[in-house]
């Protein structure tokens, strides 16, 4: 029996409140309290649970991936070795499972937020294993099996804007319709999709934007490296609009940060290097899409289709990597083109602006289409003294999206 305290979603502490019954609570121990039971809770999470497919192929993975490890070190052939070693084997293919951390009941929680963090994550894991008894997979495979989020797994979500994008690239450009393209495709409006994720900057932010290089003061006794001025550091005039991520040659949008190293990191400067950094204030609130953001919270209400929202996320999150991702610079003029038209096509929605993950760094990108509503309130000229690279070497299988996705939350 569980009482709404040890959940974080209001509406599963909404379902506890309305149909609970009077009793202990397993978690938290507190008496006389409204609580629901394993099957109750089955039933409320069912849906979720029916978003995650048992992982054959993962364990087969991991397995020939320790037989290999093992075959190296000791220099044998595995075939040769006794039987009785399988059962070690499924040993080491468990805890490397683990380590890899796709048991259903941890993949769950990592994607959706069920429970509050009042109680502890191993609690937490021990509640959804013992609802997971009620699952009908669970005769079949057991709850610590290797668990994967079912969609996109075979791009088949995707692949309606991969169909898109080499449209735009290989058959027709200028005359397309982007939003009719994607209706072929798909359940949902493209401006459905966009305005989900629709947000007010308000105009207190502040912003940068980097230039490289400075301009020389010079008078008759000495001159002086300074930053470019306020008309200097924002947007090149349209003669001078180089093909950008979201703008073809000749059309200039304002490009910001909202970070001074997103900033520079931006412009690509080499150590040592001067940079004029402007900062810069919206001069009102703007309207504009965000592709920025991590963590989606989807609002779930009772008889949605999370499915579709699933469904939904995954294009949105489709599109934030298309914005952020480094492109060739060989091979940008094809890469940028759908880009392009889709950032019209926000604009012409009405939309100041989109906001978009950095290739180069942490933070977070701004463009204004019309920079008539920011203002640069100063410059000042810095020295690029670090410039810094982390690595480590290169495993597919932690690169592989599963791994490194980020779900909605259930709130
Ligand atoms: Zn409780």
């Amino acid at each position: 029996m569980f009482c709404d305290k040890i959940f974080e979603s209001s509406y599963i502490k909404r379902i506890v409140q309305d149909e609970g019954v009077i009793s202990k609570c397993k978690c938290c121990g507190e008496n006389n309290i409204k609580c629901i039971d394993e099957k109750k809770l089955y039933q409320i999470l069912e849906q979720i649970i029916d978003l995650f497919e048992p992982d054959e192929d993962l364990r087969d993975h991991v397995r020939c991936e320790i037989i290999d490890e093992i075959e190296d070190e000791f220099d044998v052939d595995f075939s040769e070795i006794e039987l009785e070693i399988e059962d070690k084997l499924e040993e080491l293919v468990e805890r490397r499972l683990n380590t890899f951390e796709c048991t259903l009941s941890h993949n769950i929680n990592r994607f959706f937020k069920v429970f509050s963090n009042r109680i502890s994550e191993e609690m937490q894991n021990e509640v959804l294993n013992s609802v997971l008894e009620h699952s009908k997979y669970y005769n079949k495979y057991l709850a610590s099996e290797a668990w994967i989020f079912k969609f996109d797994n075979s791009g088949e979500i995707t692949m309606g804007l991969n169909e898109i994008k080499n449209t735009i690239r290989y058959d027709n450009r200028f005359c397309i319709n982007i939003s009719q393209l994607f209706d072929k495709h798909y359940p949902w409006k493209l401006e459905e999709v966009l305005t989900d994720h629709a947000e007010i900057i308000h105009s207190d932010k502040k912003f940068f934007r980097a230039r490289l290089g400075c301009e020389m003061t010079e008078d008759e006794f000495y001159s002086e490296k300074i930053a470019y001025d306020r008309e200097n550091i924002g947007k090149p005039p349209k003669q001078k609009a180089k093909n950008n991520r979201l703008s073809p040659v000749g059309i200039a949008y304002l490009y910001l940060s909202n970070c001074i190293n997103t900033s520079i990191s931006e412009v690509r400067p080499f150590l040592g290097q001067l940079v004029s950094i402007g900062e810069f204030k919206l001069c009102k609130q703007i309207k504009i899409i965000n592709f920025s953001k991590n963590n989606i919270k989807i609002d779930i209400q009772k008889d949605m289709d999370i499915e579709s929202e699933i469904k939904k996320i995954i294009v949105y999150k489709y599109l934030q990597n298309e914005f952020s991702k480094p492109f060739d610079p060989q091979k940008v003029d094809l890469e940028y083109v759908t880009l392009q038209i889709l950032g019209e096509f926000i604009k012409n929605l009405g939309y100041d602006g989109i906001m978009y993950k950095s290739a180069m760094g942490e933070g977070g990108n701004l463009l204004v289409f019309n920079d008539k509503h920011v203002k640069c309130i100063g410059t000042e000229l810095v020295k690029v003294n670090n410039i810094q690279h982390d690595h480590k070497k290169y495993d597919s299988f932690s690169d592989s999206e599963i791994f490194n996705e980020v779900f909605p939350l259930f709130s």
